[in-house]
């Protein structure tokens, strides 16, 4: 039997792409006595954030980017421990609450880069870590 199907036009969707940075503290929880990670230190974190719209806002955007500027203006020289109230900031933890803090954000993937003249022989600009956090919404 020959299935009468009613095609729905396809579903339009706006999207944006940004990448932006901060220099923060933080440190770890981990359980493990001596753990380096629990010791507050600083890095340069870099995210990159997607969002999307099936609308436009009345200002023809998915999201109006000073929200990052606002974002960027909370985090940077701070102890995100102590901002966010949370004794394991970590890389994930950071990166869903970035998600959750852009309107419109499905995805942010979060680096942690190291910062010269944190600790002892670390090589600057090298990636410590990368996580990331994502929404998955029906309807946008
Ligand atoms: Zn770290």
């Amino acid at each position: 039997m020959k299935e009468n199907r009613i095609k729905k036009p396809p579903k339009k969707v706006y999207g944006i792409i940004k990448t932006f940075d901060f220099e923060a503290y933080h440190n770890g929880n981990f359980k493990e006595k001596n753990h380096p990670d629990n010791i507050k230190h600083k890095h340069k974190f870099v995210a990159i954030i997607q969002c999307k719209s099936s609308k436009l806002n009345s200002e023809n955007v998915v999201i109006d980017f000073r929200y990052i500027d606002k974002l960027v203006e909370e985090f940077s020289g701070k102890y995100l421990n102590e901002l966010l109230k949370n004794k394991a900031v970590t890389c994930e933890f950071l990166a869903n609450y970035i998600l959750e803090y852009i309107p419109n954000c499905f995805l942010c993937e979060l680096v942690e880069l190291n910062v010269e003249g944190e600790t002892e022989g670390i090589i600057p600009g090298k990636q410590v870590n990368k996580a990331w956090a994502s929404k998955e919404l029906e309807d946008y």
